[in-house]
């Protein structure tokens, strides 16, 4: 099989030709799912793995890659069949399980779905993490009852993967969305175009702030933390709900407990990597009759293995827009 391979700690991965019944030995465990992988794709945490640098990747050598969307050729679990197409996010995939940056892939059954019948692969990996955590976000909102009426929800790291599909599906459900972007002159159009009613500058909620501010929003997807989540929990309305998703800026929160004891917010979480088989399916489903497929055909790129090795540094840079699709076969 072609694989991307992480070998050595601290290096960045490179493309290798793998013998697999070798490689992927002991792999899945006793009720392992051997992949013809279809496609994958590149998320923030995939540049971090594939540049060689800390936090991901945490055993050697691995395949990275968070995402694999295939078709099954061999089950030794009851729950799957070999013909049967499956998506999978997260789970330990490119971080200390081999992940979907090959041809093939041997994955343990656990977290891995079958793909709802409205997304073809492809648009199962333009979903990817990304849209998967997206929804799971826009989940948290809803649990939490912010409704459409109450006010203006906003999502920050817009023009990203998470963001552009938060977007899109929270202006499907008929949310007002402010999009918050450092790209506003570039990307402007293309926000609005996902359904955002307004676009501002990020910079606007970049230095520290007061702990209470001007109150706007009623809920919010934040993929940036830091002094931008700070400010976010201080504007919003009494009773809100922001969703930490990311943190493109940095982990920090240098808040105070004023949002929360004086307006009643709420600061929840969407973890990807491992949610419950349940939520996974519930989100899945909502997914496939929810979003809009041509929106996301339009905010996607597809490259090769290769090239996905070069784009590395470009989502690391914060320059790559939506969503990129990485073929293996191509
Ligand atoms: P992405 O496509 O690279 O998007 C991140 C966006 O954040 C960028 O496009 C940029 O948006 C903004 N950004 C980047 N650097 C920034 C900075 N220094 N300050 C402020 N904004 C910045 O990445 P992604 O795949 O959407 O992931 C977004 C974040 O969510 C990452 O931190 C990732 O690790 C996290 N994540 C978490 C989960 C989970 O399970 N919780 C799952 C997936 C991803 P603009 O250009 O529009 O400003």
């Amino acid at each position: 099989a072609q694989a991307i391979v992480s070998t050595l700690k601290g290096e960045p991965a490179t493309l290798l030709e793998i013998d697999e019944d070798e490689f992927f030995e002991g792999t899945g465990g006793e009720e392992a799912v051997d992949v013809e992988v279809l496609y994958s794709s590149l998320n923030y945490k995939d540049g971090l793995a594939l540049a060689g640098r800390p936090g991901v990747v945490r055993e050697w050598p691995l395949v990275p890659g968070i995402d694999l969307v295939g078709r099954v050729s061999a089950s030794r679990s009851p729950r799957l069949s070999a013909g049967d197409l499956v998506v999978l996010n997260g789970d330990g995939l490119g971080e200390f399980r081999h992940g979907g940056f090959a041809t093939r892939a041997r994955v343990r059954p656990d977290a891995l779905l079958h793909l709802p019948e409205a997304i073809s692969p492809w648009r199962a990996a333009a979903i990817g993490t990304a849209g998967f955590t997206a929804m799971l976000a826009v989940l948290a909102l809803e649990d939490a009852r912010v409704t459409p009426d109450d006010g203006e929800v906003l999502v920050t790291g817009a023009a990203g993967g998470v963001g552009s599909v938060a977007i899109s599906l929270l202006a499907g459900r008929g949310y007002r969305v402010v999009a918050s972007t450092g790209r506003a002159e570039e990307q402007g159009g293309y926000l609005e175009g996902l359904g955002a009613t307004r676009v501002i500058d990020r910079a606007s909620l970049g230095e520290p702030g007061r702990p209470l501010q001007s109150q706007a929003w009623a809920g919010a997807i934040d993929s940036v933390g830091g002094a931008a989540l700070a400010n976010i929990l201080a504007q919003t309305l009494y009773g809100g709900t922001v969703v930490a998703c990311g943190l493109a800026a940095s982990a920090d929160l240098p808040t105070t407990v004023m949002p929360f004891i004086l307006r009643s917010v709420t600061l929840t979480g969407a973890n990807s990597v491992e949610a419950p088989l349940t939520l996974r399916q519930r989100a899945w489903h909502d997914l496939a009759t929810e979003l809009d497929l041509e929106a996301l055909d339009g905010m996607t790129t597809t490259l090769g293995l290769a090239e996905t090795l070069d784009a590395a540094p470009r989502i690391l840079a914060g320059q790559v827009r939506g969503r990129t699709v990485v073929d293996p076969n191509r």
